[in-house]
C-alpha cells in the first residue's frame, strides 16, 4: 500500500517565538513544491506555537506541540491541555517521546491517556516508541516494543487509527549522531506495523504510517525512506536549520 510520507520536525527546547519566526520565514518558500509529496510538519516549544500558527496558517505545513495533558483543566500548574492547542491552531502532538519516558518518568498508561485525551480533541498523535541500547543488546527489542504498543495504544478504535502515527526511534540513535542503519529500522518497522495489526487488523496495520527517528539527516534520509515500512521521519537536529531540514526532505522524496 502505498503511505504518503510524514516528516516532522521536533525542535524540543530550542526557538523562541523570534527564532521561530525567522526560520519559518526561510523554510516555508523553500517547501512548496516539496509539500506536495510529503506531509511536513514542525513542532516547536509552546511558547513559539502562536508565532508558527499564524505564519504556518494556509500553509502546507502543519503544526504539532511536543506534548500535551492528560488532564481537562485545572489545578494542574505548568501543564497544557488538548483545548489551549487546539485554540491556538496545532493539529498534531508528539507523545511518549523517549526524552519524556526517561527524563519524565512517563510511562504507557500516562501516554495512553495523553493519546486519548488528544484524539478526543481532534488532535492527531504522533506517538513514539523504541528500545534503549541495553534493551537491544540484552535481546529485549521485542519485548519492550510489544509493551509499547499495547500499552500507548489500548483501548483505540480502529477509526482512531487511522489519524496516530508511529514514530520508531531507538533510544540509542537520537541525538548521538549514530544511526539505526536501513536494514535495522525496516525490521523494527516490519515488527512494529505486525503488531499494530495483531491490535487492529491487518488492514489498519497497512494504513499506518511509521516514522523512523534517531540521527536523521539529508545524507540519510533517502536510504531510510527508500525501506518498504519506513513512512516518514520524527527530526530533532537535522530540522533547527531550514536548509538542512529542506535538504532532507528534498531527499526523502526524491
Ligand atoms: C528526536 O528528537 O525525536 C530525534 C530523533 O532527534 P535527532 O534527530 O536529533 O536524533
Amino acid at each position: 500500500m502505498a503511505r504518503k510520507l510524514i516528516i516532522a520536525a521536533n525542535w524540543k527546547m530550542n526557538k523562541g517565538p523570534a527564532e521561530t519566526a525567522d526560520f519559518i520565514a526561510a523554510f516555508l518558500p523553500s517547501v512548496q513544491a516539496l509539500a506536495g509529496e510529503c506531509d511536513i510538519v514542525i513542532a516547536p516549544p509552546f511558547v513559539s506555537i502562536p508565532s508558527a500558527s499564524a505564519l504556518l496558517a494556509d500553509s502546507p505545513v502543519a503544526l504539532s506541540a511536543q506534548n500535551a495533558s492528560e488532564q481537562e483543566k485545572g489545578a494542574f500548574t505548568g501543564e497544557v491541555s488538548t483545548a489551549m492547542l487546539k485554540e491556538t491552531g496545532v493539529q498534531h502532538v508528539i507523545l511518549g517521546h523517549s526524552e519524556r519516558r526517561s527524563i519524565y518518568g512517563e510511562g504507557d498508561q500516562l501516554i495512553n491517556a495523553k493519546v486519548k485525551k488528544c484524539l478526543a480533541a481532534d488532535l492527531h498523535p504522533i506517538f513514539c516508541l523504541g528500545e534503549t541500547l541495553e534493551e537491544r543488546e540484552s535481546g529485549k527489542l521485542q519485548e519492550v516494543l510489544r509493551r509499547q504498543v499495547s500499552g500507548g495504544l489500548a483501548g483505540l478504535s480502529n477509526d482512531d487509527m487511522s489519524t496516530v502515527v508511529l514514530a520508531y526511534e531507538p533510544v540509542w540513535a537520537i541525538g548521538t549522531g549514530v544511526t539505526a542503519t536501513p536494514e535495522q529500522a525496516q525490521e523494527a518497522h516490519a515488527f512494529v506495523r505486525t503488531l499494530v495489526g495483531e491490535q487492529f487488523g491487518m488492514e489498519v496495520a497497512e494504513a499506518t504510517r511509521i516514522q523512523y527517528g534517531g540521527s536523521v539527516k539529508p545524507s540519510n534520509s533517502a536510504d531510510l525512506m527508500a525501506r518498504e515500512d519506513i513512512d516518514g521521519a520524527l527530526v530533532g537536529g537535522a530540522s533547527l536549520e531550514a536548509e538542512s531540514f529542506r535538504d532532507l526532505i528534498a531527499n526523502a522524496v526524491a
